[in-house]
């Protein structure tokens, strides 16, 4: 049996572990390259397997750089079965059907400008792909076996990471592999922590925060950025991933608002997808088996701060241009990489009064590590937008295990023959190997992207 790493490695995003035996091949993850442009690249290139030839997609969670690139895969031969939580499956259509909307406008957009260097731009994948894609979910429960094809079989255990989100076992005759996929943090206000792993002959985990510490929730920061910002009139923008951070940051600002810390002023949500996402998060609270904490599915409006006000119409939108009022607006994309936000960035950006806060990691080569890092100008819609509002990078918010609490997380099972590191910027990657050969006495590697090894 062979495991390649065709994404996620030397990278945080396109996610994409290949097994293969007998003639079988059941990829983990399917997910799309975001941020650098060398990266985002090797979306358009042909795709490095013949998707028709892969008996099932196993899928963690509903993230893009996990999902997105399943839509490609349908649409060049995959045929098989995605297998999946039901919340992931929801999130994933809303991910999927949002992500190709907002090509199609794009492709529209540079045609009619003239900026593109391609005569016909057109999208990675358009909806028709993301519907042939969406037909192929089929959700599981959690630790139920399900055949794979072959002599592959898979389960899938909690996360804590987003809401429907597992990390998945593949076993192969009595070959184990544990694919953390995105781990969530014990510590996470809204979802249960991860499950335990157990006994693996190979782990493929994250190092996101390989190479960090997470220190504390980032209330009291996302508290002292919107104080600081509505007390001088001013807007706070956050771009916020419409699934999971949307949810977790409004359930925050509820928080920072019952207990005095922050005004009590509107909050706006301008983001369909975000709408559709909270739908699911609601619908979600009280489902047997609940991936909620206690304390969130007992309240029945975890996720309205009191003058929340949806956003549906473009009219709308438009609308928030120009408050006339301090308040709090969360759009998405959370690295500022599409979407509403792009317009509310162009008119909030200039003036010093407001404030734009992140809220999310900023992955290397987008807007929102642009504005995390400091830039003075950001280039929106071909334009070049000056950078005078306050910018907040509010750490505290990440979804991803630190690199103790992957560690914490491994511990208790005992040596596997390998694990894997990947999705992490190199140093992150090698910091956590580091830590796993220096702690655990664990035989900890760093794969390259497309290396091909064997796991048997
Ligand atoms: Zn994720």
């Amino acid at each position: 049996m062979t495991l390649s790493f065709l994404g996620a490695a030397g990278t945080v995003t396109g996610s994409k572990f290949l097994l293969e035996a007998d003639d079988h091949r059941i990829l983990v993850d399917a997910g799309l390259f975001q941020g650098e442009a060398a990266w985002r690249r090797r979306n358009w290139e042909p795709p490095p397997l013949d998707p028709s030839t892969v008996d099932a997609v196993v899928l963690t969670h509903a993230h893009l750089d996990h999902c997105g690139y399943l839509p490609v895969l349908a649409r060049e031969g995959f045929a098989g079965q995605v297998i999946c939580t039901a919340d992931t499956a929801r999130l994933a259509e809303i991910v999927l059907r949002d992500a190709a909307h907002l090509q199609e406008e794009e492709a529209r957009w540079v045609r009619s400008t003239g900026l593109s260097k391609h005569e016909r731009p057109r999208p990675l994948f358009d909806s028709a792909d993301a519907e042939q894609a969406i037909a192929l979910f089929r959700p599981v429960v959690r630790h139920q076996v399900i055949p794979l094809g072959g002599e592959f079989s898979a389960e899938l255990f909690r996360a804590g990471h987003i809401l429907g989100s597992s990390f998945a076992a593949i076993t192969r005759g009595s070959t184990r592999l544990v694919f953390s996929g995105d781990l969530g943090r014990t510590d996470h206000p809204l979802l249960r922590a991860p499950e335990h792993p157990g006994r693996a002959d190979h782990f493929v985990v994250e190092s996101t925060y390989g190479s960090r510490q997470h220190h504390g929730h980032g209330g009291d920061e996302l508290a002292g950025a919107l104080d600081r910002t509505l007390r001088r009139g001013g807007v706070a923008l956050l771009p916020a991933f419409a699934v999971d951070r949307t949810p977790m940051v409004l359930h925050e600002i509820q928080r920072l608002i019952r207990t005095g810390k922050v005004p009590d002023v509107p909050v706006y949500v301008d983001s369909p997808m975000a709408l559709s996402a909270l739908r699911v998060y609601q619908a979600a609270l009280t489902a047997t088996d609940t991936d909620f904490r206690d304390e969130a599915a007992s309240d029945p409006e975890p996720f309205d701060p009191g003058k929340l006000q949806l956003v549906a119409g473009t009219e709308e939108s438009r609308k928030l241009n120009d408050p006339s009022h301090p308040c709090i607006l969360v759009s998405a994309s959370g690295m500022a990489t599409g979407g509403r936000v792009l317009h509310h960035l162009e008119h909030q950006l200039p003036l010093q009064r407001n404030s734009v806060v992140l809220t999310g990691y900023q992955v290397a080569g987008t807007r929102g590590r642009l504005l995390a890092d400091g830039a003075r100008s950001v280039k929106i819609h071909g334009r070049y937008i000056p950078v005078r509002a306050e910018i907040v990078n509010v750490q505290g918010f990440s979804a991803h295990a630190d690199a103790t609490q992957m560690i914490d997380w491994l511990r208790p099972s005992p040596p596997p023959r390998t694990v894997f590191v990947v999705h992490g910027e190199p140093h992150s990657a090698e910091a956590l190997a580091t830590r796993l050969r220096e702690e655990l006495a664990w035989n900890a590697v760093v794969p390259g992207y497309q290396e091909k090894v064997l796991v048997d």
